[in-house]
């Protein structure tokens, strides 16, 4: 059961506040989240976020951040800023910037960050370097592979971005090399292999590869979704230098991601805090599903005020809002509202083996509100299964094991 407490101290020690700038972009990538595909998000109409909406959200996390259900002595917050395109709402970026940098919270340091499809960074990146931003690049490869990336004429975008990017790096060598990362999405027209190549000869980064969401699809686009999408593990391991891509892209990669929930949560030798080391584990009772806490990873604010847990689910399940008015969050509906997806869930997780390390999101299940059923449950014989596969993988890399003990931080 969560309870209203829950939530205050979640956002009293929130980690990241991430606002939708603007629902504009310069781009009509033909996978997009907000394009054809999809119909689980709010009409796109060229908006732009209010600022005073978003002042009035800060100052009310501000005061949460100064109160006592603050646990954090120092803690770093990541504002970031999200789209559409975010360069194409500065105004609204350099207010909020300036606004952290001054903002009285003794108990909190901000860092910034953004993701960009790079189209006008030639304009703004003086300001991002100035303000050591975490710029996140959208790059699909090369010019094949990035070529579902158009603007709205139909031109391709990947001439312009690959002109900016070098720019930036010739212009701020320090700056890309520390703080500059690429992130890309698979599809029919690339591959891991490619992907991964194409980056790390060009810039000497190690890229984030994304998967197409499959949630919220239209039924008439389906089969062409079907035709675009394609699985990020079995495109690595179509790879021909399959293990060391696999060893370098480490924790952006799916099986690297499972291993470490399986060593933390079945390792014996993870704790999270006291209370973790002094129970024990086996008889403490989980919530079900995988669902982070309310505003346990953060805070996404839509470009139209609307208050989520974070940017990958559906804008139907917004939780509150924030308008030049202040902000509406009722904390125990917020909590009324996930125990009764709980309830739902109960039934299944309560027979599932693996409920421990559940990475199911609820608000990602189909049929939430009526009957939901997951997918990923798993028998005692499916859970034995993906323990031998774990362990496998384990056997094969064992100094993996120390890898992931020593590097992955568990929040
Ligand atoms: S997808 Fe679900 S579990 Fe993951 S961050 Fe979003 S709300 Fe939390
Ligand atoms: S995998 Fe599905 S059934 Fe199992 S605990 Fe997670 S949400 Fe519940």
């Amino acid at each position: 059961m969560i309870k209203l407490e829950n939530i205050i101290y979640q956002l009293s020690n929130l980690h990241q506040l991430t606002f939708e700038v603007t629902d504009a972009c310069n781009l009509r990538c033909k996978y997009c989240g907000y394009g054809e595909f999809y119909d689980d998000y709010d009409k796109r109409e060229n908006k732009m976020m209010s600022v005073d909406a978003a002042l009035k959200l800060i100052d009310y996390l501000a005061a949460l951040w100064n109160s006592e259900q603050n646990s954090s002595a120092k803690r770093n917050v990541y504002i970031s800023f999200y789209g559409g395109e975010p360069l194409l709402n500065m105004p609204f970026i350099e207010t909020i910037v300036r606004y952290m940098e001054r903002l009285d919270c003794p108990h909190r340091s901000f860092t910034f960050s953004m993701t960009t499809n790079a189209l006008l960074l030639h304009r703004d990146m003086d300001f991002l370097v100035k303000h050591r931003f975490n710029t996140l690049i959208s790059l699909d490869g090369n010019e094949y592979n990035t070529s579902y990336r158009l603007d709205k004429a139909g031109y391709p975008a990947f001439p312009r971005v690959i002109k900016n990017v070098n720019v930036l790096r010739e212009k701020y060598p320090d700056y890309f090399e520390q703080y500059v990362d690429f992130n890309a999405v698979l599809h029919n027209r690339n591959s891991v292999e490619e992907i991964y190549r194409f980056i790390k000869d060009k810039y000497n980064k190690t890229p984030s590869i994304g998967e197409l969401n499959n949630m919220g699809i239209r039924p008439d686009k389906v089969e062409l979704f079907q035709q675009t999408y394609r699985n990020s593990s079995e495109s690595l391991h179509q790879s021909e230098h399959y293990e060391a891509i696999e060893q370098d892209m480490f924790m952006k990669t799916g099986s690297y991601q499972s291993v470490a929930i399986f060593l933390h949560q079945y390792g014996g030798s993870t704790y999270r805090d006291y209370t973790d080391l002094l129970f024990d584990s086996t008889a403490v009772k989980h919530i079900p599903t995988g669902t982070c806490l309310p505003f346990g990873k953060k805070m996404f604010v839509t470009v139209n005020g609307k208050i989520l847990p974070c940017e990958r689910i559906g804008h139907q399940f917004a939780l509150g809002s924030v308008s030049e008015a202040g902000v509406q969050l009722d904390m125990q509906a917020i909590a009324d509202k996930y125990n009764a997806y709980y309830d739902k869930m109960e039934r299944q997780c309560s027979k599932c083996h693996n409920t421990r390390a559940c990475i199911q999101c609820v608000f990602n299940l189909v049929d939430l509100e009526s009957n939901p059923v997951c997918y990923g449950f798993m028998n005692k014989q499916d859970f034995e299964a993906y323990k031998a596969a774990q362990m496998d993988f384990l056997r094969k890399h064992p100094e993996d094991y120390y890898r992931i003990m020593e590097e992955v931080i568990v929040e």
